[in-house]
């Protein structure tokens, strides 16, 4: 196995997850799997850990630790379930912005709700009619006096049916796209806000995503959170933030993948031998190690130049894309050396795969994330 060195911190972070995952997570989850449901119980538990302030200043409430040693954290968990994994990492997605550009006010409300209470937050871009395209959004917020008044719906929206804070991106003056966008802090309970419909997934299903619906929801102008105007450079913050979590996830859940396919292959006798002597399957393992490697590297080595305060986001999105393909293409391989065992609810592999595919979509999808690459290239 490829070697990594992990401070002390790291390590017993590593184990700390580790510990959640085998108590908490593994003996129930294939059952949230089954059923589609978001297992608060679990997530309580590790909001009660601080799972989702691991990287914010310890002046407002968070741990403190470094990207890379939160990285390392989410990588384990997602060894158990990306789901939960998620429903920390997301939250931290839709606070970033928040501590990083937000009021002291604004700060003092994520302290409260999500670092002492233990809550979990959402970041909202989504539309049916904005996906990739932001600058499409048409939830709208208008000014009235010292108010804004919000109309539209989110769609897809992580942790939303149960998430104390909302990071809302809204369109303050439709006829300018992206740059007419402006981010609020929406909390929980706000009048003429509700949650639509909870979407039935392919994989991914311990994770809440659901709709969310703004009927003339007023806000103060104080819910503004970096200037009015700015929300598209918020969110762009927000996944610069996210795009090493996603990336140490699907690392976490192609590790685990390989580790049971590792497994497997010792133990499956065919032609009176294990299947893993055949140098076909050594060469597929070999593979799925040194694509795992690969996007581990890329992704700690985000984590570092976050922690080092350098710019990210072209090699954010390298790290993002590759690490979710290699995660895609490592549970597929897992699933081919089960062989049909593979395709079956009893064996691992089947959810590890259906697990994988979203990966490659949220957060900007990545094609998106090539077309950053691309650019940074060609400009
Ligand atoms: C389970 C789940 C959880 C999610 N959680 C959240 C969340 O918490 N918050 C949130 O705001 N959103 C969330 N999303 C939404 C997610 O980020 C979007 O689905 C994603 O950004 C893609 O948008 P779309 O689905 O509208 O696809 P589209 O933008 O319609 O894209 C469709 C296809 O076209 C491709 N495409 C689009 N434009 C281009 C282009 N210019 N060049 C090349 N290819 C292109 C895309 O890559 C994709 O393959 C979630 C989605 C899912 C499924």
């Amino acid at each position: 196995m490829a070697f990594h060195v992990y401070t002390e911190e790291q390590q017993d972070m590593i184990a700390l997850a580790k510990q959640f995952g085998e108590q908490a997570v593994d003996p129930v989850i294939a059952e949230y799997d089954e059923k589609g449901e978001f297992p608060e119980e679990i997530v309580n538990t590790g909001l009660e850990m601080g799972l989702q302030s691991l990287d914010f200043p310890e002046e407002w409430g968070g741990a403190g630790l470094s990207t890379k040693t939160a990285c390392v954290t989410f990588e384990e968990l997602a060894k158990h379930d990306t789901g939960v994994a998620c429903a920390f990492s997301v939250t931290g997605t839709a606070i970033a912005p928040i501590m990083k550009y937000g009021t002291d006010a604004q700060k003092a409300v994520v302290q409260k709700k999500i670092f002492e209470e233990g809550g979990l937050a959402s970041f909202c871009l989504t539309e049916p009619g904005a996906g990739s395209d932001s600058g499409a959004s048409r939830t709208t917020a208008v000014k009235d006096g010292d108010k804004y008044i919000l109309n539209g719906n989110k769609i897809f929206i992580t942790n939303g049916g149960y998430a104390k804070l909302f990071l809302v991106i809204a369109a303050t003056d439709k006829s300018k796209g992206n740059k007419g966008l402006t981010a609020f802090l929406v909390e929980k309970g706000a009048k003429g806000f509700s949650v639509g419909k909870e979407e039935n997934k392919c994989g991914f299903r311990s994770s809440n995503t659901v709709e969310l619906v703004f009927d003339n929801v007023e806000v103060s102008e104080d819910a503004v959170v970096g200037g009015v105007g700015n929300g598209f450079k918020m969110a762009m913050y927000a996944l610069d933030h996210g795009r090493p979590y996603i990336g140490a996830v699907a690392v976490g859940l192609g590790q685990r993948a390989l580790e049971e396919a590792v497994k497997y292959v010792k133990e499956r006798q065919q032609f009176g031998r294990p299947i893993a002597d055949n140098q076909g399957v050594q060469w597929m393992l070999a593979d799925m190690e040194m694509q795992i490697e690969s996007a581990r590297c890329l992704v700690y080595h985000v984590a570092e130049l976050i922690d080092e305060g350098q710019p990210i986001t072209v090699n954010g999105s390298i790290a993002k894309c590759m690490a979710t393909d290699a995660a895609m293409k490592v549970c597929t391989d897992a699933v081919q050396l089960f062989g049909g065992y593979g395709y079956m609810k009893e064996y691992p592999v089947e959810k590890l795969f259906r697990d994988a595919k979203i990966f490659q979509i949220v957060e900007g999808t990545n094609q998106i994330q090539r077309m950053v690459v691309a650019r940074s290239l060609l400009k």
